[in-house]
C-alpha cells in the first residue's frame, strides 16, 4: 500500500482506490499527494490491457458476452491491484 510522503501514514486499500479517483489528498494530514512517474507508467501498462483484450477477442472471435465478461474481469483485477501499484510523492514528477 502507498505511504503518504508528508506524514508517513500508510493508506488503506479503500482510501487509495477512493483517492486515486478523486483529489489525491492524504486522509490523515490533508497534504496533496501525487503519483510517482514509475507508478503512473505501471498503471498505464495495465490500462493498455483493455484494448489488447478487445483486439484479442476480435481475432479469436469470442462472442460479445465473453468479451464483456473479460473486460469486467480485467477492471476488477485492475481495481484490486491498483493500490499495490500506487506510489506517492510530494511533488508532481515529469513522466519522462
Ligand atoms: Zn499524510
Amino acid at each position: 500500500m502507498p505511504t503518504c510522503k508528508s506524514c508517513g501514514t500508510e493508506w488503506t486499500w479503500r482510501q487509495t482506490v477512493k483517492k486515486t479517483f478523486s483529489n489525491m489528498k492524504c486522509p490523515h494530514c490533508g497534504e496533496k499527494q501525487y503519483l510517482t512517474a514509475r507508478s503512473r507508467k505501471k498503471s498505464s501498462v495495465v490500462a493498455f490491457l483493455a484494448p489488447l483484450t478487445l483486439l484479442f477477442s476480435f481475432i479469436v472471435n469470442f462472442s460479445s458476452i465473453v468479451t464483456i465478461i473479460l473486460l469486467i474481469g480485467l477492471s476488477i483485477v485492475w481495481f484490486g491491484l491498483s493500490p499495490f501499484i500506487v506510489e506517492l510523492s510530494n511533488e508532481e514528477e515529469p513522466l519522462w
